[in-house]
């Protein structure tokens, strides 16, 4: 987990750098652009002032050369005119000729100046440099009488001038030239508004030479490509790795076979120098807002991460189950998201908390389900410390079928409610239709039986449904949890304890393994019955019914019992069922009805003429053979003879059962309806089957002399009973009040432990013998 919340964490860490990475690049961008643009902007303007000075100095050149050139060709021609001059130079007075020429020169500032005779004689103060020249010179002077531009002399580049001399025939030529240094390039560039430079280069052996330097390929190729070009255009100068503007501009030579041209050119540098101060403001502004954007960035996505990252957290323990609300801190997107994502988390731990409430609750009444018991009874620490129970409504098919659906499950309802508020430490739950359960935590079934039964009275209380008043009776089932046992185990066995309290007819009774078995022993024991029959381990046992108006027994019912070989003695209830279930039943019968003649007989032989019932299992009212059976052995009983069946044997077949009962009453056998109130009641039926008797169900008598509303049913059942022509008989009649009452009621016979238990043939007739109207007291 921890693990995990780390991956989360670094995951938007992520999420945050990536954010910064992304605001940050993209103003970078824009700055980076932005100052691209700026640069661009400032160097193509820069470069293009630079082109236009350049332009202009070139023209200014051109103006200064042109002036120069007249002002030394005025010189010249006023000297070639001068009188005195042209007849020294005519006579050829040397000195004289001298002088004049080294007077002009110191005062026009030039710096050769010199004659050359028509025969090419030169008269100069220095003719030795001018010496090799000296037929070239001639040649040219002779080709343009006033020939100028540019001369290279011993490699420097000479501004040359020349004037004729007329006397009146051509003499000869004064020729001025001045020196195109470095310091007249000097004063060039001094013209100029940018700092450019200046110098006059020209062709020898194929390559531009300059007087200072000798220029790299890159220069001669620009003069090469500039002198194609007509005009001479400002264009970029790469040399020596140094960035130029450079225009060329081609000078006229003074010999026809000289090349000469003047560079001027301005570093690129120097161009953009001004704009330096301005560029690097634009760096350090730009670096200052991209600081700012990173730490503006870095924290706006802080303030994104977190709440997302607040968001994730809350997701990953909602599916944690755990409590997932988030803070809402804004009222954006991301706080509308965390409302939103609130509004859903509350949702699903609400629709969450209904379905654990509907997996755990009765949808009927809302009590607790059996889900929820076993829950209850597995969350409980420790093991033997406590006691299942299963409470049963009694007659609820009954009740239901009286009062509806709704109402019942009210009955059940309050019951539930009366049992958590009696007994707040234990669970309580809805096992079924008309079951509940009961986890009390105790260390001992008996203690929890002495509980439950503390309880009863308040339990078993009048229910009031819609203005009825319903009583309540309930039969309960225990079981001890077991070690290791789990919760289901523990419900199911004190729901069989539950039965086998209701198959014996006991208010509560605790799970006994030793008569539930399991059902291996069961199978052994349904295979073991025929044996069992023929090895003579049944017997039957008979129980009186006691007469109202004769105050005597004249009737006995038999009751089947199995001594079991390892077992003991076993009561009905446990293999009667299974009996039928498999078929045994049948023989089972069969020997009852045998040893009830038999035993009929005795009872005659002891002066006893008795009735006698045996009760007949609803599966054998559709079995025809078992109708020819009773036929043919029925001759045999010495008395009347009764069979009591239920009501529900009849609904559930009806045509068959009813054509068997016809065929019994025809062979002299009375018919009793057996345990009646205690299962589904038809009063069709009940007519159609036109009995004799009807025995009204212990559970309706056991409280008879309390409960108004069973009073009512007894007494009414006894009228209706009497209005079809059959004797009422109670069954289960412990208490002498409930003999008074039932006596009261006109009801024509009392069966029950108050008069006598089912007992062997042997004790019934010690019974009987006492059993006088005159010594037996009931009420
Ligand atoms: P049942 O026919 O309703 O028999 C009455 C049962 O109530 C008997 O239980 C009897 O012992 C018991 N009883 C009688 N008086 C009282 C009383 O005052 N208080 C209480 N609490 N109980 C009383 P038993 O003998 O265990 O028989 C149980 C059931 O087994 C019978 O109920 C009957 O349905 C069935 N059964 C018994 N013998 C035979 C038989 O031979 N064939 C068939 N098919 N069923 C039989
Ligand atoms: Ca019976
Ligand atoms: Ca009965």
């Amino acid at each position: 987990m921890i693990r995990a919340g780390l991956i989360h964490l670094s995951q938007f860490r992520r999420l945050q750098t990536k954010l910064t990475v992304l605001y940050a690049g993209l103003f970078g961008a824009t700055l980076l652009l932005i100052s691209v643009a700026v640069y661009l902007a400032i160097s193509t303007a820069a470069q293009r002032q630079v082109r236009a000075e350049l332009t202009a100095s070139a023209t200014v050149f051109d103006r200064v050369w042109s002036l120069r050139s007249e002002q030394l060709r005025q010189s010249a021609s006023l000297l070639s005119r001068d009188f005195g001059f042209r007849a020294a130079v005519a006579t050829g007075d040397r000195a004289t000729t001298l002088s004049a020429l080294e007077n002009l020169r110191a005062r026009v500032g030039i710096d050769l100046a010199f004659v050359v005779g028509v025969d090419g004689r030169l008269t100069a103060s220095d003719a030795q440099i001018l010496a090799p020249l000296a037929g070239q010179l001639l040649q040219t002077l002779n080709d343009r009488e006033d020939a100028s531009g540019v001369l290279i002399l011993n490699g420097i580049p000479y501004q040359v001038i020349s004037a004729p001399m007329l006397s009146p025939a051509l003499a000869g030529w004064v020729v001025f030239a001045k020196r195109l240094d470095a310091r007249e390039m000097g004063a060039l560039e001094q013209l100029s508004a940018i700092p450019l430079k200046a110098v006059v280069l020209h062709r020898a052996n194929k390559a531009w030479v300059a007087a200072a330097a000798l220029p790299d390929q890159a220069v001669n190729r620009f003069i090469d490509r500039g002198l194609g070009q007509s005009g001479g255009k400002p264009q970029t100068l790469q040399s020596n790795g140094v960035n130029s503007i450079a225009l060329v501009k081609s000078l006229t030579a003074f010999k026809a076979d000289d090349a000469t041209v003047l560079l001027l050119r301005y570093p690129l540098s120097l161009a953009l120098a001004p704009y330096r101060p301005l560029l690097v403001t634009i760096a350090i502004t730009s670096f200052l807002g991209l600081i700012l954007v990173i730490w503006g960035s870095w924290g706006l996505a802080r303030s994104l991460a977190k709440p997302v990252m607040a968001l994730d957290d809350a997701v990953s323990r909602l599916t944690r189950g755990e409590e997932a609300a988030v803070t809402i801190e804004s009222q954006d997107e991301i706080g509308r998201l965390a409302k939103s994502f609130n509004l859903m988390a509350a949702e699903i731990r609400e629709r969450e908390r209904r379905m654990t409430h509907q997996a755990l609750h009765d949808d009927e009444t809302g009590l607790p389900n059996r889900l929820s018991l076993e829950r209850a009874i597995a969350a409980r620490p420790g093991v033997g410390g406590l006691v299942v129970a299963v409470l049963g409504v009694d007659r609820f098919d009954h009740v239901r079928g009286a009062i509806g659906y709704g109402p019942a499950a009210q009955v059940i309802l309050q019951v539930g409610e009366r049992l958590a508020r009696l007994a707040p430490q234990a669970a309580v739950a809805r096992l079924s239709a008309d079951l509940l359960g009961l986890a009390l935590p105790t260390h001992s079934l008996q203690r929890a039986e002495a509980a439950i039964l503390d309880l009863l009275a308040e339990l078993e209380q009048p229910i009031h449904v819609a203005g009825d008043a319903i009583d309540v009776a309930l039969t309960i089932g225990l079981a001890a949890l077991e070690a290791d046992q789990d919760p289901g185990h523990a419900i199911e066995r004190a729901n069989i304890g539950f039965d086998q309290a209701r198959q014996s007819k006991r208010k509560i009774a605790a799970f006994d393994a030793l008569a539930y078995g399991d059902p291996s022993s069961n199978l052994a024991l349904m295979s073991g019955m025929l044996s069992g029959l023929r090895a003579g381990e049944m017997e039957l046992h008979h129980q009186p019914k006691f007469d109202l108006r004769s105050r005597s027994s004249h009737a006995t019912e038999g009751l089947v019992r199995w001594r079991h070989p390892v077992r003991g003695m076993l009561r009905p209830d446990l293999f009667i069922p299974m009996a039928e279930e498999t078929g045994h039943i049948r023989a089972l019968t069969d020997w009852v009805l045998d040893q009830a003649i038999t035993d009929q007989a005795a009872m005659a032989k002891a002066g006893y003429a008795m009735d006698v019932s045996i009760n007949i299992s609803g599966r054998l009212l559709g079995d025809r053979d078992f109708a020819d059976h009773v036929d043919q052995v029925i001759g045999r009983a010495c008395g009347q003879f009764c069979f009591e069946i239920t009501e529900t044997a009849v609904i559930e077949n009806p045509t068959v059962a009813l054509e068997m009962l016809d065929r019994f009453r025809g062979a002299g056998i009375e018919i009793s309806i057996d345990d009646f109130g205690s299962g589904l009641s038809s009063l069709a039926y009940l007519k159609q089957i036109g009995g004799h008797e009807l025995k009204i169900d212990k559970s309706l008598i056991t409280d008879v002399a309390e409960s108004g509303r069973d009073a009512l049913i007894v007494r009414s059942t006894i009228d209706l009973a009497h209005s079809l022509g059959m004797k009422v008989t109670a069954e289960g009649v412990e208490m002498a009040n409930t003999f008074q009452l039932l006596a009261a009621m006109g009801c024509d016979s009392i069966q029950g432990y108050l008069i006598a238990k089912p007992q062997p043939l042997n004790e019934l007739l010690m019974f009987l013998r006492e059993d006088k109207p005159v010594n037996r007291h009931y009420g």
